[in-house]
């Protein structure tokens, strides 16, 4: 399995990092763990092949998260040759075909029907879909929003766990227990903790919880910036951490 971080960020503009976006390769699986704002160019910028996409799993319905969405929805219609014949499976909490709909009625009919096959699949904490093959997507509840979840990929070698935007919970720890790569959101120093965000202190605790065997940091507000989040994460998980940068790549479940 390889993972390839595309948006780093947050809603807060960076120079150098894009909204939540990360590229996870798995048989014959091309997914997208959420869709933020400017994925379609960093895709382009290093050489990911946006339009082999074939799921897309939104954490929650925050716009960092998935406002790139509709705009992938036209660019593979519009922005790719040949265009698309392929089905798109794009899966989202609970209450995500009403929200496709809402968008539909503000951009038009395309979002629903943009040209090729497209489903809508929602997804239940404690659910999981069989993606392709082996591999599977798994949902668990995190404290952030009424609907935020942390999703997993698992084939039969790997274990990747995106934590999407939380805070602290045993329960998520519990849920990621023994995953291979633990990828954490970081939002904030741990002087500026809130409930429903990681600190980097929070990361490598909820890391060293479940387990994880590598935790990889991201969205990073740029208050974090100025600090160094990987050793303060390390000091709390006793194990390697990495702060992820947009571009960077990731071979999960291969020792
Ligand atoms: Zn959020
Ligand atoms: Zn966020």
């Amino acid at each position: 399995m390889e993972l390839v971080v595309l948006g780093s960020g947050t809603v807060a503009p960076s120079a150098h990092r894009t909204a939540p976006a990360h590229w996870v390769s798995a048989g014959g699986v091309r997914l997208l763990l959420d869709c933020g704002a400017g994925m379609l160019h960093r895709a382009a910028r290093h050489a990911v092949p946006w339009p082999d996409v074939t799921h897309v799993a939104v954490t929650h319905f925050h716009p960092d998260h998935w406002g790139e969405l509709p705009m992938l929805l036209f660019a593979l219609r519009w922005g790719t040759l040949p265009a698309r014949s392929a089905l798109l499976r794009v899966i989202g909490p609970v209450g995500f075909r009403t929200r496709m709909t809402v968008l539909a009625g503000a951009l038009g009919d395309w979002v629903l029907e943009p040209g090729y096959p497209l489903e809508l699949v929602e997804i239940a904490a404690g659910e999981s879909l069989e993606l392709s093959g082996d591999v599977r997507l798994e949902a668990w509840k995190t404290p952030h929003t009424d609907e935020s979840l942390a999703y997993a990929v698992r084939d039969a070698d790997a274990h990747l766990v995106y934590t999407g935007d939380t805070g602290p919970s045993d329960d998520l720890a519990r849920w990621a227990k023994g995953c291979d790569l633990l990828l954490a959101e970081c939002s904030l120093p741990d002087n500026r903790a809130i409930a429903i965000h990681l600190s980097p202190t929070q990361a490598g605790t909820l890391a060293r919880a479940a387990g994880a065997r590598r935790l990889v940091l991201t969205h990073f507000y740029p208050a974090i910036e100025a600090t160094d989040p990987t050793s303060v994460a390390a000091r709390a998980f006793g194990g390697e951490v990495l702060a992820a940068n947009d571009g960077d790549r990731f071979t999960i479940g291969v020792d």
